[in-house]
């Protein structure tokens, strides 16, 4: 198949540009001594898994669902945390997970016992909350005021410390090294009496590894540093590293209206199938476009649903659009099919996958179903 016979809308992941990312990834654990896992809240598509395992060393899920994928199909480490885990769940949870992290002590001190019981091997640790983070944007800060993500310095209860093999925290969001230093420097000087006898700290997700101009010997330094330090194993589980421009979302073009501008109504959905373009927000780049009147024609890009903020910006293109017209968004494979939506019952972006030889094969396709399977 080639992009002009891909039925839209559908998220293209590009094998070769998910190794490039992998490869670095891999260069960081074997020169750092880490152990980078995946964070499947960012990126699941499962069908990549086999390739993915080649290098990463498990998964990190977000709770049951994420540990059952993880378990079934990418085998490896399974890391399972949950803000606060149901009693009615944490039996499978802890038959299926290697490590259980718990965000609280209460929490800790609720399921620890049983969860050794259902699982001897498992290994159980404690989210921390440093109460420093960078993070450029507040939904994203973990660390933000009256966060309930992770145990501050006040709620630590040393109690904990007879059950816990390792400490994880997480406070980044796309950055770089220089933010990871600022964090550890206010974990460690509110925790590191805590870390003897541990097996590992896990530093959490959002570190920009794979993005150009990310600093890797940097980030690898700091990880050998901390490991000699204190003689504890390194743990990272980017998602948005791992799925990092690595494909793209491609949709066409079904009418065009003007009202004041042209306006190109596509397939696909910011709200639907695009949310981080509208929940950072971000602008996503085009294929072939530029910023609003830079070339010729200028659109504005817009979803098929009926809310009326459902637009993807303005954008320029050299050649007018059409009926028909392929319109291509770059970047869209992590934090979107993970997230997207039947909103306003619009059909799910199917997923393909552009082999190392350039053939794109369909892996999912989604229909009503989806729809009315959700509903009842
Ligand atoms: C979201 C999250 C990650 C992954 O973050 P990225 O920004 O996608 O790298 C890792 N760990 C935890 C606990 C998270 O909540």
């Amino acid at each position: 198949m080639k992009i002009e016979d891909i039925q839209t809308p559908c998220y293209v992941c590009e094998e070769e540009l998910l190794e490039r990312n992998l490869l670095i990834l891999d260069d960081v654990q074997k020169r750092s001594g880490a152990k980078v896992i995946l964070a499947l809240k960012g990126f699941a598509m499962w069908s990549t898994f086999d390739q993915i395992k080649k290098y990463l060393h498990g998964c990190t899920a977000s709770g049951l669902h994420e540990a059952k994928l993880a378990y079934e199909e990418f085998g490896k480490e399974v890391h399972t945390y949950s803000p606060a885990f149901k009693g009615e769940e944490i039996d499978e949870i802890a038959f299926i997970s290697d490590h259980i992290v718990f965000n609280s002590p209460n929490q800790l001190f609720k399921y620890a016992q049983r969860v050794k019981e259902v699982n001897p091997k498992i290994e159980i640790s404690l989210r921390i909350n440093p109460e420093y983070s960078e993070s450029p944007k507040e939904i994203y800060n973990p660390c933000g005021i009256y966060s309930r993500l992770g145990t501050t310095k006040a709620n630590f209860d040393e109690g904990v410390l007879e059950f816990v093999d390792g400490l994880n925290f997480h406070a980044l969001c796309e950055q770089n090294v220089d933010a990871l230093e600022g964090v550890l420097r206010a974990f460690e000087s509110k925790f590191s009496k805590y870390f003897k006898g541990l097996k590992y700290i896990n530093f959490g997700g959002g570190h920009h590894i794979t993005k150009e101009g990310y600093d890797v010997e940097r980030l690898i330094k700091v990880i050998k540093d901390f490991r000699e330090k204190y003689g504890v194993e390194v743990y990272l589980e980017p998602g948005e590293a791992v799925g990092w421009e690595c494909g793209y979302l491609i949709s066409s073009v079904l009418d065009i209206v003007d009202n004041g501008m042209k306006i190109a109504i596509l397939d696909a959905s910011a709200e639907a199938h695009m949310p981080d373009t509208m929940a950072m927000p971000y602008r996503a780049e085009v294929r072939g476009a530029a910023e609003a009147n830079e070339n010729e024609f200028t659109y504005r890009l817009a979803g098929n649903t009926c809310l009326a903020g459902d637009i993807m910006g303005d954008y320029s293109f050299d050649k007018p659009l059409e009926v028909g017209s392929r319109v291509i968004f770059e970047d869209q494979i992590h934090y979107t099919f993970v997230k997207s939506t039947t909103f306003n019952g619009i059909k799910l972006p199917s997923l393909a996958i552009k082999r190392r030889d350039g053939k794109i094969e369909g892996v999912k396709e989604f229909g009503y179903e989806n729809y009315k399977n959700r509903l009842s």
